[in-house]
């Protein structure tokens, strides 16, 4: 029953078909848990299961989005994906990376990909994440971000307030994007450690509060709202509603 809700969720309606889902990992279990994840939630699945399958397809069938590990045989991930991007092949791709490499995140976005997601990872989070990418590439969503005077480009990675530029250093950036994504809820300081930062940066979620602090002083600061006991929420007034 789920499944036929996904479906029609996800028909994309100016083609009026299914949205076409590759998945490219060699680890056998992982390549089937994806694969039925995104069956289930409506989007029709190939999967490969190393790198030069997975290129080959991308290459030949139009895919509107590709889960695409970094290790794999034959070729990895980010060849793999190099080279699509050589060809003009434009899909979002999200990079599974191994949780404590953070190189692999810096060549990946590099090589033109989208979003990366480390492992293990949830599920849900993983469609969560390809549900942003097929919208964001059909062009429901903008690809900016405001709360209040505040904005946000993710294509061009510019911050303004009041249309004046803010320089914001990558852990600070990431931050903002994140709180802006999640904006209207939120959002606490464990979450923002366990997505926005590698495994061997400092976990310590007090380091949070010192980039909020730092962000404070470049945007305005009562956007950034405390929730006591629970995490931070944007707010474009400062009002705590
Ligand atoms: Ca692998």
């Amino acid at each position: 029953m789920a499944r036929d809700a996904g479906y029609s969720e996800w028909r994309d309606p100016q083609k009026d078909q299914f949205v076409r889902a590759l998945v490219v990992e060699d680890d056998k279990n992982l390549n089937r848990q994806l694969v039925d994840a995104l069956t289930d939630a409506g989007f029709a699945v190939d999967s490969a299961a190393d790198g030069e399958e997975g290129f080959f397809l991308g290459e030949t069938e139009p895919y509107d989005v590709v889960v695409l590990d970094i290790g794999l045989p034959k070729m990895d991930g980010l060849s793999v994906l190099e080279q699509w991007r050589r060809q003009d092949k434009k899909m979002p791709v999200i990079l599974l990376t191994a949780r404590d490499r953070w190189s692999d995140k810096v060549s990946g976005m590099d090589a033109g990909a989208d979003d990366y997601l480390a492992k293990p990872f949830h599920m849900e989070e993983l469609l969560a994440r390809v549900r942003a990418q097929v919208r964001r590439a059909s062009g429901h969503a903008k690809s900016e971000i405001e709360c209040g005077t505040l904005r946000l480009d993710t294509k061009t990675a510019r911050v303004t307030v009041d249309g004046q530029p803010v320089k914001l250093t990558s852990h600070e950036y990431r931050l903002l994007a994140y709180l802006l994504h999640h904006n209207g809820r939120v959002v606490s300081r464990t979450e923002l450690v366990e997505h926005l930062y590698e495994q061997d940066f400092d976990r310590d979620s007090n380091t949070i509060e010192v980039f909020i602090g730092r962000l404070r002083k470049k945007i305005p600061p009562e956007m950034i709202v405390t929730i006591r006991g629970l995490g931070y929420r944007l707010s474009p007034d400062g009002n705590d509603a």
